[in-house]
């Protein structure tokens, strides 16, 4: 296909569409049929200076607007979601590849953290303490720490922008969106209807790119923070360089997500949630369960004997077949990459109990499709399971003892999420205690906290202090300030040379 018939996606700088004038682009695809949708430009460090001049410039009205003034587009801007989110889902499809249902899920949970953001007024509130000292008054307040940057990765093109930007914006301060390069509209869908819904020029701006506008991001020095969520070994690069240029950086990473299945465990709901959790959106959610860790050999045995033959009767499909339960992965490199887990895996020593390579759609021949893949007797020493693999690819890794389960959570790199399937109440309180993971679910497979909790991980699942949305993000979106005040009349003897006490 020739390149110049595609549509050329643009940025979005002070409110306007400003088309790049890099000479690098590189194509979008469509997963499904393996054909290029758009060209995408990457931008260059001017291209980003430009977007930084409009957030800085926008700044000071944006940050002196009262919160409830902010707070009414996001008010307007949550109506729109709404109106548009059969089309944001469609777009979101055409790119990423997952049903429309997946991704309507998707465009909804977005649209919780704008309904979030909506109160954040009362979030902004300070704290107000009269005489701490004779005639002496401090309040505290918190405030927009300026232009702040968000990076985002390709698996929730929508949700993960939004879970950066309402928050930041509600708060006052102005924003620059690097969305993922694999699949940039849905991103600038919802940009533009933010745009509709009030925003003024300048607060939010959209840059397309990689590496070298990343680069630019984090050595700009008017760019106060980051927010990135993406692989761990970008996060750890995007923390380490950010926070070395002064800048305040949340970097949530990648995940091996276990689920412990105990003995007492109700064997049908078990593999109803392994199966949403395993493969839906194809494996690629960073809160998937990837490893099943049935607890005592029978367990593991009834596990096999139940998942297999669902696994086996996946309705995988494109996303406009409304019956599909699972998607393509979103581009050909990635697709290699897990058959290449899979390969390995197989060579490790795993007993491959469904065989996902191979897989053939008719008439999506070219697609990114791989089938749902089952592994049992997988070990803590091979690749398929020290790794991400981040497809439709379960281990099911047999432990002796719920101890041992939890031990070998604990001892794994990540800790994004984990789940426990147990009627057994000491179990599950004290896997909810002990286990090392930011979010636990209580036979909840994927324990996604909603918009007013927040979402973060442990260990090589995050670096940096803040967890992203809710409570947490209007703490990294904004800073600390006290004032601590006296009138003329309360200076009642004169100059006081030694430290101030009260
Ligand atoms: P990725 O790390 O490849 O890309 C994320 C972002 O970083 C993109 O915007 C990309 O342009 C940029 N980037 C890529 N390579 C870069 C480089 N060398 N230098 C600078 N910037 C670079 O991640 P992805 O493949 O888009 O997303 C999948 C990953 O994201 C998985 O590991 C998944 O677990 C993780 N993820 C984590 C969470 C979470 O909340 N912890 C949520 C979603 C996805």
């Amino acid at each position: 296909m020739d390149a110049i018939a595609l549509n050329t996606i643009t940025n979005l700088v002070g409110g306007k569409p400003s088309p790049s004038t890099s000479t690098r682009s590189q194509p979008v695809y469509n997963p499904a049929t393996g054909e290029p949708s758009a060209t995408l430009p990457l931008s260059t460090a001017a291209e980003l200076d430009a977007a930084v001049a409009s957030a800085k410039a926008a700044f000071p009205a944006w940050a002196d607007t009262p919160p409830m003034k902010r707070a009414r587009v996001m008010f307007k801007f949550k109506d729109l979601l709404e109106q548009n989110a059969d089309r944001i889902a469609r777009a979101i499809s055409a790119e990423h590849g997952k049903t429309h249902d997946d991704a309507l899920g998707e465009v909804q949970r977005g649209l919780e953290v704008v309904e979030f953001a909506c109160g954040i007024p009362h979030l902004l509130k300070g704290e107000y303490s009269k005489n701490v000292g004779p005639a002496i008054d401090t309040y505290s307040d918190r405030q927009a720490l300026g232009v702040v940057a968000g990076i985002t990765p390709f698996n929730f093109p929508c949700m993960v922008p939004l879970w950066m930007y309402p928050v930041a914006i509600a708060c006052g301060n102005t924003f620059i969106l690097k969305p993922s390069e694999r699949d940039p509209g849905a991103a600038m869908l919802v940009a533009e209807l933010l745009h509709e819904a009030g925003l003024p020029a300048g607060v939010l701006n959209v840059v397309h790119g990689d590496k070298e506008v990343v680069d630019a991001i984090l050595h700009h020095p008017d760019i106060k923070a980051v927010s990135f969520v993406g692989s761990t070994p970008i996060a750890q690069y995007v923390y380490a360089t950010g926070t070395a240029a002064g800048k305040r950086v949340q970097a949530l990473g990648g995940a091996k997500n276990h689920m412990v299945v105990m003995p007492d465990a109700d064997m049908d709901k078990v593999a109803d949630a392994l199966m949403g959790a395993g493969y839906g959106s194809a494996g690629e959610r960073c809160m998937a369960v990837s490893v099943a860790v049935p607890v005592g050999q029978k367990t593991a045995d009834a596990l096999i004997e139940t998942l297999a033959p669902r696994v086996r009767a996946l309705k995988i499909g494109p996303a406009t077949d409304r019956d599909a339960e699972m998607g393509p992965l979103v581009t050909k490199q990635h697709m290699e990459k897990v058959l290449g887990y899979i390969d390995q895996g197989v060579a490790e020593g795993a007993k491959l109990v469904v065989d996902g390579r191979g897989f053939k759609l008719q008439g999506y021949e070219n697609g990114y499709f791989v089938g749902g893949t089952l592994f049992d007797h997988v070990d803590k020493d091979m690749t398929i399971y020290r790794e991400e693999i981040f497809g439709p690819v379960l281990s099911v890794l047999r432990a002796n003892s719920y101890a041992d389960a939890l031990e070998l959570i604990n001892a794994h790199e990540f800790g994004n999420g984990t789940a426990i399937f147990t009627r057994d109440g000491d179990a599950a309180r004290s896997f909810a205690d002990k286990v090392e993971a930011g979010m636990v679910g209580i036979n909840v497979p994927i324990p996604v906290p909603v918009a007013y909790h927040s979402f973060g991980g442990w260990k090589r699942s995050i670096f940096g202090d803040h967890a992203i949305y809710g409570p947490e993000g209007v703490h990294f979106y904004t800073r600390l300030k006290t004032v601590t005040t006296r009138w003329p009349d309360g200076i009642k003897s004169g100059a006081v040379f030694n430290f101030p006490t009260m």
